[in-house]
């Protein structure tokens, strides 16, 4: 009588939800600080001051009707001229506002771009690991995902990627810095795939699309974060301010088309259909407006560099085994057995809830959120311990 893929998309609650909504009703058994909940991506840091200046300068100088009312379904334009300005200044991409779509965050950047590539038959590649709702977003868009293994330390693994390519692919999702493994791309990795993919479209009548999904960008403890379009021009870029600024909930992100992308203002006009589509109208309008006055600005990321080294140091001298993440606020950690699941759930008999790595395309990890308390990390580590002890984990 409904639709059957939403009613099971709507019952089968993620992985990640579940823990979280567990760790809920435990804290009210045990008291919240007996329990360890490593399981979302839920900035912990507050928004920085100028998200808060901006707000309040909004609030006092402005009308009511500019301030919540409609924007233009593909944002204000003065807030896309300033993203463009700052994409053209920061990485030198010639970005016309033309080409900037504002939207709900990163997971509306992504469906709207889908579902503006893909026609029924396509085949979009992931790396795995993954975000777990590219695959919802990809079916939702009537295409089919390909999956590709990063290699062993969850980087590119440009063989890989070229066995998968077909005629049938039309664009690949990267992801850097990494949801769930922290890494982050260098330039040789970036100039090594867009080489693979130029020589595929040598050979075809339309390219392989690339799709790089940035909420991650700033956060970043040392490393560099190329700019993919400098790479290869057939681009579409889904940013979202919900790492960087911490504002996950207010819903506020964009979609930048490469503007020597082939059939660019097509594309354009696809993703704003595709937005309409959805049902998006506009990008909230406050916080469109609050992004163009804090673009390149983040959160006070030394708190989650020091959530990062204290667990990374922790859980390798209990013997865990992880690479060292070079951004985002994940650590991704090897199940001492094969079997992530059962891991997760031996780790939560010591009150630790952690994501087994299943949903996330790959087995035998567990990701652990560390965008949390710094003080309830240090109360969770006589926990990681016990566990390591319990797989005598040489320690
Ligand atoms: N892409 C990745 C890799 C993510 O980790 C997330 C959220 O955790 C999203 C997209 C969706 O972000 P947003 O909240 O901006 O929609």
């Amino acid at each position: 009588m409904f639709n059957q893929t939403n009613i099971n998309l709507g019952k089968e609650r993620s992985v990640i939800r579940e823990i979280f909504e567990y760790a809920n009703a435990r804290k009210k058994e045990i008291g919240a600080e007996n329990v360890f909940d490593f399981s979302l991506g839920n900035p912990s840091v507050p928004a920085p001051e100028c998200v808060r200046k901006e707000i309040g300068n909004l609030i006092s100088n402005t009308s009511p009707e500019t301030l919540h009312g409609y924007t233009s379904a593909a944002g204000a334009p003065e807030v896309r001229a300033a993203v463009a300005d700052y994409i053209a200044k920061s990485f030198g991409v010639p970005m016309r506002p033309e080409l900037v779509y504002m939207t709900c965050g990163a997971a509306a950047s992504l469906t709207a771009t889908l579902n503006a590539l893909c026609n029924a038959g396509d085949e979009v590649i992931v790396i795995a690991p993954y975000f777990p709702e590219y695959r919802v977003f990809i079916e939702a868009a009537g295409a089919t995902v390909v999956t590709v293994r990063a290699d062993e330390n969850f980087h590119i693994d440009l063989e890989a990627i070229s066995r998968a390519v077909g005629e049938n692919t039309k664009a690949i999702i990267m992801n850097s810095p990494n949801n769930p493994t922290g890494a982050v791309y260098c330039a040789e990795e970036l100039a090594g795939l867009a080489a693979l993919l130029k020589s595929v479209n040598a050979k075809r009548n339309s390219p392989v699309y690339l799709i790089a999904d940035e909420p991650y960008r700033e956060l970043i403890y040392g490393a560099k974060v190329p700019y993919p379009m400098c790479y290869y021009p057939n681009t579409v870029l889904c940013y979202s301010f919900s790492k960087s600024l911490s504002l996950a909930g207010e819903r506020i992100g964009y979609v930048a088309v490469h503007p020597d992308c082939i059939g660019a203002e097509e594309l354009f006009f696809a993703i704003c259909g595709a937005g309409r589509a959805l049902g998006y109208v506009c990008a909230p309008a406050l916080f469109q407006r609050v992004i163009a006055k804090c673009l390149g600005k983040s959160s006070d990321i030394n708190v989650y560099k020091k959530n990062r080294d204290l667990l990374y140091d922790a859980l390798t001298e209990y013997g865990f085994s992880c690479v060292s993440p070079e951004g985002a606020f994940y650590l991704f950690v090897q199940s001492p057995e094969a079997d992530a699941k059962a891991f997760s759930e031996r780790a939560k008999r010591h009150e630790l809830l952690i994501v087994p790595s299943d949903s996330f395309g790959i087995t035998g990890y567990a990701r652990i959120s560390y965008c949390v308390d710094g003080e309830m990390i240090e109360r969770s580590l006589p926990a990681f311990k016990a566990l390591a002890k319990e797989y005598c984990l040489k320690g």
